[in-house]
């Protein structure tokens, strides 16, 4: 089931005059969404579709109500012309980042402006048909918060650690329960179309359509937290390889007679960095005797979580600051392989903000 706006549903005609009109809305629906407010002119440039039949297009959809007209703009010649934008209540997005210890729903309307947004903390990740009805639920709070009612939901995007296959809506790592799909499971709980992908690479589409990779082609965007993920954009395109496991990063073989992995092999980069690995080493050595911020942290009988070394890291802790030194040595060497591999424009270092925004709310 792929995203459909409201209007699509009562398009009339025949199948194939119906499938053009629609390409053709979507792609102005699309330019306004990505550019903001556009002129007539602008839309025909972009959208490579004549003046008169854009203008007509144009028309139909403020009719639907799907875009507004927004003002006049700058003449470049002539008369000022008008602008159009999309109407950003028109339908809503929902953006849901599933991770291993927290959950976050957010709301976004056609303008990608965050509307609602609400985090669950100790909403532990499980393997069981429970934790998903609970999230549905928590979907379903957030929108009648807002009094959005179905047909208002244009899709739900989903964010999920592990190994994922977006295209055909599989979860290999985490919520396996079921036999179907597991974006199916959700649509049909949901009754919206579902959309998911793997974490890492979530983080690059996002860069890729609104943040630092905007107007970049070849870009790596590692997402450091407990692991290490990786989301490859490659001639402006995500690249997930043949079914979804392009991007492990976090388990290219660094040292052969190292640790093994939780994969199963032996020397993974991740067993030599990644914020697991953090947490681990400064746990051992503190018990060890090895003074520190957190070792008194750790006499009150609190556990060392990721959350607890960066804080211990913003607060100048020499031993913690050390141990991520290291760890930045093991990251830099398999970045270095990385560039060499794929002569990238641009590498996107994404720190778990949720540890430091939590951090920083508790301040
Ligand atoms: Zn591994």
């Amino acid at each position: 089931m792929k995203p459909v706006f409201l209007y699509e549903k009562y398009l009339t005609g025949t199948l194939n005059s119906k499938k053009r009109k629609q390409q053709q809305y979507k792609k102005i629906v699309s330019h306004l969404y990505s550019h903001g407010a556009a002129s007539i002119a602008d839309i025909v440039k972009s959208a490579r579709i004549s003046q008169p039949l854009v203008a007509s297009l144009v028309e139909d959809l403020i009719g639907f109500g799907v875009i507004l007209e927004s003002g006049i703009g700058e003449s470049i010649g002539g008369r000022r012309p008008s602008l159009f934008c999309i109407n950003p209540a028109y339908q809503y997005v929902v953006g849901v980042d599933i991770n291993l210890h927290t959950l976050n729903v957010a709301i976004f309307d056609l303008n990608n402006q965050l509307v609602h947004r609400e985090e669950y903390k100790d909403f532990e990740l499980e393997n069981s048909v429970d934790y998903t009805d609970a999230l549905c639920e928590k979907i379903s709070f957030s929108l009648s918060k807002l009094n959005i009612v179905e047909e208002k939901v244009l899709a739900v995007g989903v964010s999920i650690p592990g190994l994922v296959d977006a295209e055909n809506g599989l979860s290999h790592t985490h919520l396996t329960f079921t036999e179907e799909s597991l974006s199916a499971y959700l649509k049909d709980k949901l009754g919206f179309a579902v959309l998911m992908d793997n974490d890492a690479r979530m983080m690059a589409l996002g860069e890729k359509a609104f943040g630092k990779a905007k107007d970049k082609k070849d870009v790596l965007c590692l997402n450091l937290s407990n692991g290490i993920g990786l989301g490859i954009i490659l001639n402006s395109k995500l690249y997930s390889g043949k079914n979804g496991f392009a991007g492990e990063f976090g388990h290219i073989l660094i040292d052969p007679d190292g640790d093994l992995c939780y994969c199963g092999k032996i020397g993974c980069l991740e067993t030599l960095t990644s914020g697991a690995i953090l947490v681990k080493n400064i746990t051992e050595a503190i018990d060890k005797g090895q003074p520190s911020l957190l070792t008194e942290y750790k006499a009150e009988g609190k556990e060392i979580d990721l959350r607890a070394v960066v804080k211990a890291i913003l607060e100048g802790d020499q031993f913690a600051i050390d141990q991520l030194n290291k760890m930045s040595e093991y990251l830099g060497k398999g970045l270095v392989t990385l560039i060499h591999l794929l002569n990238p424009e641009m590498i996107i270092l994404v720190e778990n903000l949720r540890v430091l925004v939590n951090i920083l709310l508790d301040q």
